[in-house]
């Protein structure tokens, strides 16, 4: 299928580093080989960009040390106005960042629109953020001495950053990074660079120097994140991706003690209680659910439904799934793109067919979509189990399991019996039992009678094995800072 535009019409953004060549995106730079980018609604190779290596790491690493003396020093309100102008030139690209991301990722237009203006309000709370990184005073417990702190940015960063929000995972990073006056060399992932490249043009457009925003995109990921772990010049090194990469990228990062930033997986549960209003507690659901079709580290992967309503709410649900319209992401209505590649489809249908095998029930669903190669059918599953590998392993898929339980004890055990530790949600109309169950979740982050928890202001991260550290909010610029502690004696 061709695409149903030109795309030159995104050379703008992405002229720090390609051209147009036979109706495909081609990076300029030489490197050893190239790597290609697919539109994973239509498998069409998109771009041809040159692979890079650990060596071209290493000098951009070169660069971000030597230019760091200089964003260091300069005040933090002149790297804030170059924030707010990096902020204003994606506002004015919106609606192309969200096509070029909708190409490469493939979720639906709307969506990636919504994913632009997220990852940009990163960009806006860090730019005011950083005028506020306070020290303190502290009260002396020597008459002769004043004890004071300041903090710091920390030095050179590196960041390695998945493709399910191309541009969100990267903005959540990169701004708190330079707001802090650290410099940064960023790997985006192979899957989706491009996203990468036009927020890049457009920092520098704003004129944030070259050498404190890099980009290394390549195949090579283990080589590069060899290279970012074991270089002591790298003072943080900050990860969104999977489980097992973060814990490979800790261990190397141990020998030169790395401070860490980790968002790793999650298996969120979705509690809903009889006490619930079904109606928001469907709505909640549907967004933390089917959004980017499962793919993202908060969405629900559980469903846990008391004995009470559970049939009720499985016709409900069931009925709700109907308004999904799968299909490609330019296309006007679609509410469902295409998995990112037949991998993450192929995990999906193993999944469900585990499931199947154990004696759950596919109510709807439960195959892959005729839209294509990379889609699949949104999926409801009932009388499924806590042990069935659909409700131990993140699905990243449209596929909701629902269990059910009697007890408020009994749903607090399931959700917390996982290694992860991310996000959960739960709907209850009692105030008691919302105290109650919101302390006793081991998550970092609690969605009550509410699906869609995450904002540039609030704290983003996880608890146990889903991670370290804390991005957006106040924290989130923490994460980039030292404090140092200054005692001055002979007064
Ligand atoms: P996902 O399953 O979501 O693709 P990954 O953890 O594999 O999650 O990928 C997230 C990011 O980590 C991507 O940028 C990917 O290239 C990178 N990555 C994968 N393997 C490694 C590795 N061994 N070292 C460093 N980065 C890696």
């Amino acid at each position: 299928m061709a695409q149903p535009f030109a795309l030159d019409r995104f050379l703008p953004l992405l002229n720090s580093c390609c051209t147009l060549q036979d109706g495909v995106l081609v990076s300029s730079s030489a490197a050893e080989g190239t790597f290609e980018v697919l539109n994973p609604a239509t498998q069409e190779v998109i771009a041809r960009l040159a692979n890079q290596t650990a060596a071209d790491t290493e000098e951009a690493i070169d660069r971000a040390e030597a230019a760091l003396p200089a964003w260091r020093a300069m005040p933090a309100k002149s790297r804030s106005a170059l924030l707010k102008q990096w902020f204003a030139l994606i506002q004015q690209h919106a609606d192309d960042l969200a096509l070029l991301m909708t190409l490469e990722q493939g979720k639906p237009v709307a969506e990636a629109l919504g994913e632009v203006q997220y990852g940009a309000s990163f960009i806006e709370w860090f730019a005011e953020e950083a005028k506020r990184a306070y020290g303190e005073v502290i009260p002396s417990p020597m008459s002769n001495r004043r004890l004071v702190t300041v903090r710091q940015g920390i030095g050179v960063v590196a960041a390695i950053t998945p493709w399910n929000f191309p541009n969100a995972m990267i903005t959540r990073k990169v701004a708190p990074a330079l707001a802090a006056g650290c410099t940064i060399v960023l790997k985006p992932s192979e899957e989706t660079p491009l996203s990468a490249i036009a927020l890049l043009t457009l920092a520098r457009e704003a004129g944030i120097p070259e050498e404190v925003f890099q980009l290394v995109m390549s195949t090579r990921a283990a080589d590069i994140g060899d290279v970012m772990c074991h270089d002591s010049r790298v003072r943080k090194l900050t990860f969104t991706g999977s489980t097992p990469v973060g814990k490979l990228l800790m261990r190397q990062c141990a020998d030169t003690v790395k401070k860490l930033g980790l968002e790793l997986g999650g298996n969120a549960p979705f509690i809903v209680f009889d006490d619930a209003d079904i109606d928001a507690a469907i709505k909640g659901l549907m967004l933390a659910k089917f959004r980017n079709a499962g793919q993202t580290c908060i969405c629900a992967n559980r469903v846990l439904v008391q004995d009470g309503i559970y049939d009720t709410f499985a016709e409900r649900l069931a009925q709700a799934m109907d308004a999904l319209t799968v299909g490609n992401g330019t296309e006007q209505g679609i509410t469902t793109g295409p998995l990112i590649n037949e991998r993450a489809v192929a995990k999906v249908e193993r999944l469900v067919n585990e499931a199947r095998e154990a004696g759950a029930k596919v109510i709807r669903g439960g195959q892959r979509d005729s839209s294509g190669q990379g889609f699949y059918v949104p999926t409801l599953v009932t009388q499924a189990t806590a042990d069935m590998s659909l409700c131990r392993e993140e699905i990243f898929g449209p596929v909701a399991p629902l269990i059910r339980f009697s007890t408020e004890e009994e749903a607090v055990a399931i959700a917390n019996d996982t290694p992860f530790g991310l996000a959960a949600y739960f709907y209850s109309r009692d105030i008691g039992r919302a105290w109650r169950v919101g302390e006793a979740l081991e998550y970092g982050m609690v969605g009550i009678n509410e699906g869609g928890i995450s904002n540039e202001v609030a704290p983003f991260g996880g608890v146990k094995e889903s991670g370290l550290g804390r991005e957006g909010s106040r924290h989130g610029l923490e994460e980039f800072m030292e404090i140092k502690y200054l005692c001055m004696g002979g007064v």
